[in-house]
């Protein structure tokens, strides 16, 4: 086996290990292989070892990749891409076109625009709903570091996901969070499992969520951790392809 198939052998088995300390069917877990940084020629090396779902954060680069492996493999790969990064107004366009899944939507705006791009597109694109609930200001995403208790916060979510499900071209699909940097391992299970009952409570509480939300959440450092906490995506980078290549 090369490398790259090893590595990625390694980390299917540690999804199926957690999920199954959890009592999780691994099947409902969704590893999102994160290429970004990655040359093309990457994605191929992925592609031949099993890997369908990428995940990009940049739309640009990600926009430059899908057409390249288009090229190469045809229309009808089963590639998944993943667009995991926030978007910036300008590059909605990007999104619209490329991405078949948004894991970073954090703003109104960005969806507004999202939706009258899609609707030329006639595609509907799932979108997850970035949630910061560390409070940390490097952290982007709707505020819900008190959800449990801030009748406020409750209240903008509210908002947000009324307005959302109404978009023609966007689907609600989920929620999706980062763990804070350099916290002890307790804090970062906290702040996935406050997001898993953060999705609970919104699918209880808002009636226009009539699908179970989905939660992106986990990265190389904390996957297994997200996974216990009830994670059915995972964005997984360095794991997989070892430290970034940052030359490109
Ligand atoms: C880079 C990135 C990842 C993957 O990070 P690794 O530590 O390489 O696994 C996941 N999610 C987002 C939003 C990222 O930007």
């Amino acid at each position: 086996m090369n490398k790259l198939a090893e590595r990625y052998t390694a980390v299917l088995n540690r999804i199926h290990n957690a999920a199954r300390r959890a009592g999780r069917n691994p099947d409902d877990i969704t590893l999102v292989a994160v290429t970004k940084t990655w040359p093309v020629e990457v994605n191929l090396a992925a592609y031949a070892v099993g890997i369908r779902n990428f995940g990009e954060n940049h739309p640009e680069e990600l926009a430059r990749k899908a057409e390249a492996v288009a090229t190469k493999l045809g229309a009808d790969s089963g590639i998944v891409w993943h667009q995991i990064g926030v978007v910036q107004s300008r590059k909605t366009k990007l999104v619209a076109q490329y991405a078949d899944v948004l894991h970073a939507l954090d703003r109104l705006k960005i969806a507004n625009r999202l939706s009258r791009q899609l609707a030329d597109n006639d595609k509907i694109l799932p979108v997850f709903l970035e949630v910061n609930l560390s409070g940390e200001a490097s952290k982007s995403g709707f505020q819900c570091t008190r959800w449990e208790e801030d009748a406020t916060q409750q209240a903008d979510l509210r908002k947000v996901v009324e307005h959302i499900t109404n978009l023609p071209g966007l689907s609600l699909y989920g929620l999706m969070t980062m763990a804070p940097w350099h916290v002890e391992e307790a804090i970062i299970r906290t702040v996935f499992r406050r997001t898993r009952l953060l999705a609970e409570w919104m699918q209880d509480t808002f009636p226009v969520i009539q699908e179970p939300l989905h939660l992106s959440m986990g990265m190389t450092d904390d996957f297994e951790i997200a996974i216990e906490a009830g994670a059915t995506h995972v964005r997984v980078g360095r794991a997989i392809f070892g430290e970034r290549n940052y030359s490109y």
